[in-house]
């Protein structure tokens, strides 16, 4: 197989283990061939997936969900991309089967975490991470890592979906919550009404939702936070579908956060942006 012009041969790996969420969302593994371990990496990269599709090799980028810690394999949150057409890679990532061939580039991209200011100083400011869909994997990653390195700094994690069952790390997130007083996880679900939310008795609306104080009363981050929200004891990363960045910027933007795309004169930034298509 020949490598993509100016990129070095993707690397040989197999699909070690699913959970289907729902039939187009799940939680995949991919482990070198060979069972060595992934290459060093660090929480909110991504890593590039290739597979041969009808004779032409296809790569998407995937955020990683494991933390750095976890060498043995890369884990990967997915969406099988229906609307408005069939996806292509998707498709035929959705119809491997456990030990398929897959391969991959090693990882890459800057969506991490800012652990200091642009003055140099340590940013201990807590640390809003809002996701929709699949959004929420390299949050995964970042949870996951902080845990591993006793880190006491103050997370929450919002996440949007469309229904409960789509809430995937639903668990995880309630256990760590429950463990870690630090660590809050506020999911919200878009439709309440749908088969799949039966039972629900959580947030509904979009996730941005969650940040907006309606008739001056705390927004429910606010409230978890127990202070006002502002750029002094907030930072904040965002993931997912460019609708719901637009959402989550336009709600803090009045409030004077600034994002890494628009930083202030001094490098100086409080929103950091990552966008799935
Ligand atoms: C840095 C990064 C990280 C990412 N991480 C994740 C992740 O963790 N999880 C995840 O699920 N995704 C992630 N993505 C998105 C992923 O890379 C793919 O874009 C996604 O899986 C869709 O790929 P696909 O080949 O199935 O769809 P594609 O075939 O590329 O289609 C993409 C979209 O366009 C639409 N489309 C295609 N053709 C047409 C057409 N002719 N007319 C109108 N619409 C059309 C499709 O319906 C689909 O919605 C990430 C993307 C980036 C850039």
């Amino acid at each position: 197989m020949s490598a993509e012009k100016g990129q070095a041969a993707p690397s040989v790996g197999k699909l070690i283990y699913r959970e289907d969420l729902t039939p187009d969302l799940a939680i995949l593994r991919v482990q070198p061939t060979d069972e060595s371990f992934v290459p060093e990496f660090k929480a909110g990269q991504f890593v590039t997936l290739g597979l041969n599709i009808d004779g032409k090799m296809t790569y998407r980028a995937y955020s990683i969900s494991s933390p750095p810690e976890e060498r043995r394999w890369f884990e990967l949150y997915i969406k099988w991309a229906t609307e408005p057409v069939i996806g292509k890679f998707t498709t035929a990532l959705f119809h491997l089967k456990i030990g398929d061939s897959i391969y991959w580039r090693k990882p890459a991209g800057v969506f991490t975490m800012e652990d200091k200011k642009a003055d140099g100083t340590a940013d201990d400011r807590n640390l809003v991470l809002v996701a929709s869909g699949t959004g929420l994997a390299p949050f995964v990653s970042y949870a996951l890592h902080l845990k591993a390195i006793g880190s006491k700094r103050k997370i929450a994690i919002l996440h949007g979906a469309r229904n409960a069952k789509e809430l995937g790390y639903r668990e995880l997130f309630e256990s760590m919550a429950r463990d870690n007083c630090n660590l809050a996880y506020l999911p919200t679900v878009s439709r309440p009404d749908d088969l799949q939310s039966l039972g629900w008795q959580g947030h509904t609306g979009r996730v941005e939702s969650l940040l907006q104080s309606i008739d001056g009363s705390p927004s429910a981050l606010e409230k978890i936070l127990n202070d006002k929200l502002g750029t002094r004891n907030s930072f904040f990363h965002v993931c997912g579908y460019q609708g719901t960045i637009d959402s989550v910027v336009s709600v803090l933007q009045p409030l004077g956060f600034v994002t890494n795309r628009n930083k202030r004169k001094d490098g100086s930034f409080d929103i950091k942006i990552e966008t799935y298509g």
